[in-house]
């Protein structure tokens, strides 16, 4: 079918929007008109070629909508039905039939490898060139080709046009705290970077009733909104010589907990934390400063440093029960959402890369 659709052509160039061919779904594949897709820094690393997919390529990985058809061994989702799509994991290997998805062992080649689990693509433009998939989905378009195991239903009537980043970075912070860290009451927590991972850390920690939480990042406004979300301390990384030594003097003798979504700050992520404390880092890009001291950053100090994808969680147990906590006022993620055209993604990508808008989605 023709659809409409944001193609990337070639590294760090603005997209264009374009009628392209979308082949119809396949035995365990589901059609899905698209309401909304969060633009993700995911995306930006992509088309910049971070994230070495090969382009021509549709991007879009947060995409949500409406199942308009399904494929004949589809078994739990019917045309009609509201979903969140999410990153695709083979439900075979050992991490996932031991309930961890997000450690699927093909995770990174299908997500990232620019086609779907058997090897093919989806989409063509008017020339006839094969354009990459993104996450088993490329939600930058009208309609999408996704898997089962990659929709998640969603019983629920909020507008689903909002729901698509829950796919990917609202659960990767969230789930970080609630399905890996795990905090008690009371605990402290540092987040390191308030962009939409780590302000989705910052509910998932009040949530948790963790304190004192503290946000940390270079941006005014987005202190400001780590304020409102939850954060009981928020510091300026450029107006603080020593970051690690500002909160081990807020928390007493160090963080129980730090969560590190920009790379630049694993250090301090890491030298915050009291004894035996547990350090998450979620970075997908730039550098990695050294100057770690192994012995006394995590042995001799009985810390821990953990990686993490997609927030650790189970998307179709996950995401609904984030859609829930949403709708009883305990997760206000809309906050951090701006909706714009699809005509308007070029301007959406720039403001999600200079921070100007925390979490952009395309309206369809
Ligand atoms: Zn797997």
């Amino acid at each position: 079918m023709k659809v409409k659709a944001a193609v990337a052509y070639t590294k760090s160039s603005q997209l264009q929007i374009c009628d392209v061919e979308l082949a119809d779904p396949k035995e365990s594949e589901v059609l899905v008109k698209i309401a909304g897709c969060g633009v993700c820094h995911a995306d930006l690393a992509a088309l910049d070629q971070h994230i070495p997919v090969s382009l021509p390529a549709v991007l879009g990985h947060e995409g949500s909508g409406i199942v308009e058809s399904v494929g004949s061994h589809v078994k739990t989702i019917r045309p009609g039905d509201r979903v969140v799509l999410c990153a695709y994991s083979c439900g075979k290997c050992e991490a996932c039939v031991t309930g961890r998805p997000s450690c699927c062992e093909i995770m990174d080649d299908v997500n990232f490898g620019g086609v779907y689990a058997d090897g093919t693509k989806r989409l063509r433009d008017r020339d006839g060139r094969e354009l990459s998939a993104f996450f088993s989905q490329s939600s930058f378009s009208t309609y999408v080709i996704a898997d089962e195991r990659n929709t998640v239903r969603v019983d629920s009537d909020v507008d689903i046009a909002l729901l698509g980043p829950l796919g990917c970075g609202v659960q990767t912070g969230a789930g970080a705290v609630l399905n890996r860290l795990k905090p008690s009451p009371g605990d402290s927590i540092a987040i390191f970077g308030c962009g939409s991972v780590g302000l989705s850390a910052v509910m998932a920690a009040k949530l948790s009733n963790c304190s004192p939480i503290i946000g940390i990042d270079i941006v005014p406004s987005r202190l400001s909104m780590a304020l409102e979300l939850g954060a009981t301390f928020v510091i300026n990384a450029k107006d603080t010589d020593n970051i690690a030594e500002k909160i081990r003097s807020i928390t007493g003798n160090g963080a129980d907990y730090s969560l590190e979504t920009t790379s630049a700050l694993i250090t301090d992520a890491l030298y915050c934390l009291k004894r035996g404390g547990v350090a998450v880092t979620v970075s997908a890009i730039g550098d990695t400063p050294t100057g770690i001291r192994l012995r006394d950053a995590l042995m001799d100090t009985s810390r821990s440093l953990i990686g993490l994808q997609q927030g650790f969680s189970v998307p179709k147990i996950f995401i609904p029960k984030l859609v829930d906590f949403y709708t009883r006022g305990l997760f206000p993620f809309d906050k951090l959402i701006k909706f714009y055209n699809l005509d308007e993604i070029n301007n959406a990508f720039e403001d999600s890369r200079s921070g100007f808008t925390i979490k952009p989605i395309i309206k369809f």
